[in-house]
């Protein structure tokens, strides 16, 4: 069971709460975040079940949850969250599309490519400053400096910035200069990482890992949520398997089952997914039919020079193109007759 006490309860009223369960002998795990503090109870079942808390004072609600995760899933929230980055809504009725380079490489690259997805409808920039390769020899990214290139071709063109931070050190700085905090799949089960991450005020959008189950991310998704942060956004980016064709096995079942056991939104990536510019516009449009709330696509002005993930990237052109399919599919699973 876990009880969330009401945004002022007081410490007495938190005190009463734990004195109660303790009483019973049974255990307390809480957490204190930012917007309000859970306590879990720890124990035996059935003395979890004999307990009777939810007309305590300072009590807003207590949910049975017998999955690991708890914050993130539907038992604990019916509705679905709704992720509000500054008016750009994820998870609402429109699908969002973060897009643009793998890596931030210089202010002409961004500047070219904010441009290009701005105009075509993309509300996110993409990119990173900090960039995990496979390689310690492969470029690493520009760090600071790729953030402000970020900030300052997404404020000219009217965009919002998701970028990844891959170790504490930088949240910081990070969250700084970017609206949505990525944490990559390489990071997916950094526990340090994602609590801290959870702590930083900052939507974060959670990559699945390279091998990660679907309840593996959600519990990934729990410690964020756990240290306070309500805005999570899961991204289905593809899972290795025995198949070498494509660069990994994007798993649209993903968006389906996170649907049905979070009300989280989730979004999807097909250019890590397939690793294939030519694959992009396929699994784009399925995974917008599958129910995702949205894309993130790698796009480089001139992806043949691109400092990494060059041959999964669209130009420009493409880019323009797959968005106009997009926005047309997802127009006629609205409903809308003009479709
Ligand atoms: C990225 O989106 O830039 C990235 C590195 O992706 P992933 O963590 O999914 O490999
Ligand atoms: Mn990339």
């Amino acid at each position: 069971m876990i009880i969330v006490m009401a945004p002022h309860s007081t410490e007495d009223e938190l005190k009463n709460v734990i004195d109660k369960i303790e009483e019973k002998g049974l255990g307390v795990h809480l957490s204190k975040g930012a917007s309000r503090t859970i306590v879990g109870v720890i124990g035996d079942k059935a003395e979890i079940g004999k307990l009777e808390m939810q007309h305590l004072s300072g009590v807003e609600k207590t949910v049975r949850i017998t999955e690991k995760y708890k914050l993130v899933s539907r038992e604990f929230k019916k509705n679905n969250t709704i992720v509000n980055v500054d008016g750009v809504e994820i998870g609402g009725s429109k699908p969002v599309v973060m897009a643009g380079p793998c890596a931030v490489e210089s202010m002409e690259q961004l500047m070219e490519s904010a441009e290009a997805v701005a105009s075509a409808g993309a509300q996110f920039l993409r990119g990173g400053a900090f960039k995990p390769r496979t390689s310690p020899y492969d470029f690493q990214g520009l760090a600071e400096e790729g953030l402000k290139m970020l900030r300052t071709a997404a404020d000219a063109n009217g965009l919002k910035v998701v970028t990844e931070v891959v170790d504490q050190r930088s949240i910081e700085t990070v969250a700084r200069y970017a609206d949505v905090l990525q944490i990559g799949a390489r990071n997916m089960q950094n526990f340090q990482l994602l609590k801290e991450v959870g702590r930083a005020g900052r939507p974060v959008m959670l990559k699945r890992g390279l091998c990660a189950t679907i309840k593996e991310w959600l519990n990934a998704a729990e410690y964020i949520m756990s240290e306070g942060c309500d805005d999570v956004i899961f991204c289905e980016r593809g899972i290795r398997t025995y198949e070498t064709y494509t660069r990994n096995t994007l798993d649209l079942s993903a968006v389906a089952a996170i649907k049905e056991l979070s009300h989280l939104p989730i979004i999807v990536d097909p250019s890590h997914g397939t690793g294939r510019r030519s694959m992009v516009r396929p699994m784009a449009m399925a995974a917008i039919a599958a129910g995702a709330d949205g894309l993130i696509i790698e796009v480089h002005p001139h992806p043949e020079v691109a400092l990494s993930d060059g041959e999964q990237s669209l130009t420009p052109a493409d880019f323009r193109s797959v968005m106009e399919d997009v926005n047309k599919l997802a127009a006629m699973l609205r409903g809308e007759a003009d479709a």
